[in-house]
């Protein structure tokens, strides 16, 4: 690696003058770069982008069910139906979560997921909608990543736009981006089993775009993916993106090793170091740039101190609340917050907190 008085390469400076950068640019500075100039290009452009406000959103996670038809290598959190602890929520409960999350916690959204259920119809997931929707007409359902809208469609021998067009008529508003995790094939054949591929997932985002659901987009990194595993799915991410606007915001998502099978397995014995986390960061922020405006940083999985870090290498959005989020909890991350911590966690790196709705629009504090 080159140390900090090293000149920044042609890679970095054609960042600087907003050149798009080429595959093999993205793959030179995750190699190369210095870090520190590397999180200094991007904090610059950061700031030309998004000036100086840190957004964040009130969002309730709901993990409708733990049940799962896959067996991810890089999943603590799915369990099978004849598991003690498998569990499946019924309306009465999602309303009464609901009820929780909107009136007490306030929360602007529900971030509803779950795992690849094989026996639910889209009558489930209709029902759901349409009774937090007759219940909260205003909060907003981002429910259902591209991969579960993949397998439902294939479960309910449904096309992908038919599913998205019905469960849009229920009431859902907007798509996570869980289960991208790394698009290249050998890579992700090594960490998931039995989810769909990433090309699937790309389409599948592509067909909500097209019918107006917009929504997230993540990338799960810190595991076994090479540079240019990282460099490929970003670039596919914001190839999509200059396609259809449909991305919200980009979510790089470090690998939480705890309870994994690739744990079990030693297949990875440690989670990444900080300073390849902050790589990532940076490094997304120069590949995507003007083709996707935000990027955020999930303290979840990074940790409050080193989530502010990672603002300053490139970030503009701390994601959100994430009350009762599971997912991450189970391999070994605590979540708890509130929207006076997050603003906290901005102002102390003279930022300014800006809450924000789903789409990025900002809402005022309730
Ligand atoms: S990552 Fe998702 S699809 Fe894979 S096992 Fe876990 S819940 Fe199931």
């Amino acid at each position: 690696m080159s140390s900090i008085l090293t000149k920044p390469t042609s890679a970095l400076e054609k960042a600087m003058n907003g050149e798009e950068l080429s595959f093999k640019d993205g793959v030179d500075l995750l190699k190369n770069e210095s870090l520190f100039l590397l999180g200094n290009a991007a904090n610059h452009i950061r700031k030309e982008i998004c000036g100086e406000n840190v957004t964040f959103v009130s969002s309730y996670y709901l993990n409708y069910t733990n049940i799962c038809a896959a067996s991810c290598q890089l999943c603590a959190f799915y369990r099978k139906e004849k598991d003690d602890d498998a569990y499946t929520l019924s309306n009465e409960q999602i309303i009464k979560r609901a009820e929780m999350a909107i009136e007490e916690l306030k929360a602007t959204e529900l971030h509803i997921v779950g795992g690849f259920h094989p026996k639910l119809g889209l009558e489930y997931y209709e029902g759901m909608f349409k009774s937090v929707k007759a219940r909260f007409p205003n909060v907003v359902i981002k429910a259902l990543t591209p991969a579960e809208i993949f397998f439902i469609s294939r479960v309910t021998k449904n096309s992908v736009r038919e599913v998205l067009v019905r469960l849009k008529e229920a009431g859902l508003d907007a798509l996570p981006g869980g289960g991208a995790e790394i698009f290249n094939k050998s890579t992700r054949d090594k960490i998931v089993l039995g989810k769909c591929s990433g090309e699937e997932w790309l389409n599948t985002a592509e067909e909500a775009h097209k019918i107006g659901l917009r929504g997230n987009c993540t990338m799960l990194f810190g595991h076994i993916e090479t540079p240019e595993d990282v460099v490929d799915h970003i670039i596919r991410l914001r190839e999509l993106n200059k396609k259809t606007g449909g991305f919200t915001t980009f979510i790089p998502l470090k690998f939480s090793l705890e309870n994994t099978q690739l744990e079990k397995e030693h297949i990875i014995t440690t989670e990444s170091p900080s300073t390849y986390d902050l790589r990532i960061i940076a490094l997304s922020r120069l590949l995507l740039a003007n083709a996707l405006q935000n990027v955020s940083v999930y303290w979840i999985a990074l940790g409050k101190k080193l989530a502010q870090v990672a603002l300053c290498y490139g970030g503009n959005d701390l994601v959100g609340t994430a009350f009762s989020e599971e997912i991450f909890k189970a391999a070994g991350k605590p979540n708890h917050t509130t929207t006076d911590e997050l603003k906290f966690l901005i102002k102390e790196i003279g930022r300014q907190p800006v809450q924000r709705d789903t789409f990025f629009k900002s809402v005022k504090s309730r």
